[in-house]
Order: C-alpha cells, then sequence, then structure tokens
C-alpha cells in the first residue's frame, strides 16, 4: 500500500513535506469525563459500547481542526483487555475503532490513523517479553492495515526499546511510522538516553516522525524539543497534554494541589486535573513556538478538547469550520466595542 492510497488524498508525507499536520489524540480523558469509559484501566471500551459518542468526538475533532482521524485502540491491546476480562472482544474492538475513524475521516479530508501505545508488560533487555509484546503490536498493526489506514501512530511509550518493536511491526507493514515518546520526571526515557537520543535511533530504525506525547504540558515538554529537532533529520512530532506543568512538577503524574483537601487520591491525576487545564490561548502559543522550532506534526494528547484543536489550527494559520464560531468580544454584552451596544454597559465593564 502506497502513503496516499488508503483515502485517495494527499498521504501524511506528502502533507507533511507541504506545512504543519494536526492529529488529535487525547481520547481517553475525553471519554472518561463525558462517562463513556473508567479511569484507571482506562480501556477503550466505548468504541463497543458507545460507538456513537467516539464517532461524535472524532467528528468534533475533524471540525476543530484536526488532519488526521486517529482510530481509538490506544490501549486497545491484549495486555488490557486481559485485564479487564475482555480479551475474547480484543479483534471485534480494534476493527469496530478503526472504522469508526475511516467513517468520520470520509467526511473531510482527513488522513486515517492507526494506533498502538506502551504495553505495559515490556522488560528491557528480557526476549520474552520482547517476544509477547512484538505480537501484541503485530497484531493490532494488522487490524489497522486490514481496514485501510494511512499510517500507524506508535504513542506514550516510556522506553526507546518498546518504541523500537512498536517500529519494527510498523515498518514491516509497509506504513509510514509516527513514534512519539513519554517522558516522566527526568528528562530521559525509561533505560535513560535522553530524548534527542532515543529520536535518533528512531530515525535510524525507520520511522518517519519522532517525537513526544502525553505525560508532559507545553510548558515541560517544549524545552525537550529542540534538542530533538537538532537530533534528526526527520519529521518531528509534539503532542503535550492539556495542562500547566512545569517547574518542580513536569508531568501531569506529578502535579500537586495543595488548595484541595479532598483529592481521593491525594494527587490531582488524573481526574482532578481541573485547576490545571491549559486554555486555548496557552496552547495556540504551544503551536507557535514549536513550529518556530521545526516541529511540523503537532496534537494535544490528554486534557484536549476542541478548543484547543482549534486554537492550534488558528496559531498555524488555519481557518477550520469551527472557526466559524471563533471568539468576538466585540459583541459581547459588557465587554463588547461595537456601537450596538449600549454605553451604560459598556461604562461598568470594569466594575463586573
Ligand atoms: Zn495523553
Amino acid at each position: 500500500m502506497t502513503d496516499t492510497a488508503a483515502s485517495g488524498t494527499a498521504g501524511l508525507l506528502e502533507r507533511l513535506g507541504a506545512g504543519p499536520v494536526i492529529c488529535a489524540e487525547g481520547y481517553l480523558f475525553a471519554l472518561e469525563s463525558r462517562g463513556y469509559l473508567t479511569a484507571g484501566p482506562y480501556v477503550p471500551e466505548a468504541v463497543l459500547e458507545h460507538p456513537d459518542a467516539v464517532a461524535q468526538l472524532h467528528r468534533e475533532f475533524l471540525r476543530a481542526g484536526s488532519d488526521v482521524v486517529l482510530a481509538f485502540t490506544y490501549y486497545a491491546h491484549r495486555e488490557k483487555l486481559r485485564l479487564i476480562g475482555r480479551e475474547d472482544d480484543l479483534e471485534e474492538m480494534n476493527r469496530t475503532a478503526l472504522r469508526l475513524a475511516r467513517e468520520v475521516a470520509a467526511e473531510g479530508n482527513a488522513l486515517v490513523a492507526g494506533n498502538v501505545s506502551n504495553s505495559n508488560i515490556f522488560v528491557d533487555g528480557d526476549a520474552d517479553s520482547a517476544r509477547t509484546v512484538r505480537a501484541m503490536f503485530d497484531e493490532q498493526v494488522g487490524w489497522a492495515v486490514d481496514e485501510g489506514v494511512d499510517y500507524i501512530v506508535a504513542e506514550t511509550i516510556g522506553h526507546a526499546n518498546e518504541a523500537l518493536l512498536a517500529l519494527e511491526a510498523i515498518k514491516a507493514a509497509g506504513l509510514p511510522a509516527v513514534i512519539t515518546l513519554a517522558i516522566f520526571r527526568e528528562p530521559e526515557t525509561r533505560e535513560g538516553l535522553s530524548p534527542a537520543e532515543a529520536a535518533r535511533r528512531l530515525e535510524d530504525a525507520g520511522a518517519d516522525v519522532v517525537g513526544l506525547n502525553c505525560v508532559r504540558g507545553p510548558a515541560s515538554m517544549l524545552p525537550l524539543l529542540g534538542p530533538i529537532r537538532e537530533a534528526v533529520d526527520c519529521h518531528v512530532a509534539a503532542l503535550p497534554v492539556a495542562y500547566r506543568t512545569g517547574g518542580d512538577d513536569p508531568t501531569f503524574l506529578s502535579l500537586k494541589d495543595p488548595d484541595c483537601a479532598c483529592l481521593p487520591e491525594g494527587r490531582p491525576f488524573p481526574t482532578a486535573l481541573d485547576p490545571f487545564a491549559c486554555n486555548r490561548y496557552e496552547i495556540a502559543e504551544f503551536a507557535r513556538d514549536a513550529y518556530a522550532l521545526g516541529v511540523n506534526y503537532l496534537g494535544v494528547c490528554c486534557g484536549a478538547a476542541p478548543h484547543h484543536i482549534r486554537s492550534m489550527a488558528e496559531a498555524l494559520g488555519r481557518r477550520p469550520p469551527a472557526s466559524k464560531y471563533s471568539p468576538d468580544m466585540s459583541r459581547h454584552a459588557y465587554f463588547g466595542t461595537v456601537d450596538e451596544i449600549p454605553a451604560a454597559n459598556k461604562a461598568i465593564a470594569d466594575t463586573l
């Protein structure tokens, strides 16, 4: 299959050659907050139980400017399905997710991406573990190829060596590979490589796009991107979480909320991150800054909402369909500036 065969539109690499590509992620958090899957195990059961909700979120991200509909198969792998007693549903969950993505992508000029992720059972240096994980990647990649994806994303992977297994599975299927690593508090992979060195190894092994996703928000991800950009010649990706990480708390897992005494887990992650949410302008600023560094595959991971993606698209000079409803404060009841807003309202704007 060629890069452009599946969708009949320009393929991923062609689009990246012409300008930035936006890929909305963050489906687990978005659908958990809407009540369609369980925080903790974070298995995309919504694909089978609430397919309309998944399709609607795809549609909202598409309207907001995502160039890609990412199949919601994050954690739809054998280890996770076994964990919740649904291993028998593995193939149906994957194929249904891929078909939902393809259907919505066809409504716009979007690419369809397959998706594999951290296995959680990878043990560095253990050949048995590597074989098991590779087999998990192979079966998911196989279903994605069957269902006609344009390329495959391997994401949120902490071990560069596990990411290499995912990359091998994707390249064996002959598809473009986007590989994004998750970098925890220490700015290195779990085997101790700098992100730049890990990216270089992934490029050498055939990755088409390398970069980072999840775990870190814009402020603590941005400093890691320049060295990656310098280390590789291929395209570079950045998809931060939409939370205000930084300083002593570079990851959304490490954030603390001393203003709240009612956190059941004692920490905001993962279900009480609301006070740390990035606003749309912070996401737009990240998009501009990352693009200026030479990062051209951009998106948002956990915490992403359609308004973030629209702001990212607009920051990159786009005007997606949802921009029809972008803010117009000139017509606000009190802060408005147009003549039709009564002077009496304008006069009290600063007292509200
Ligand atoms: Zn994430």
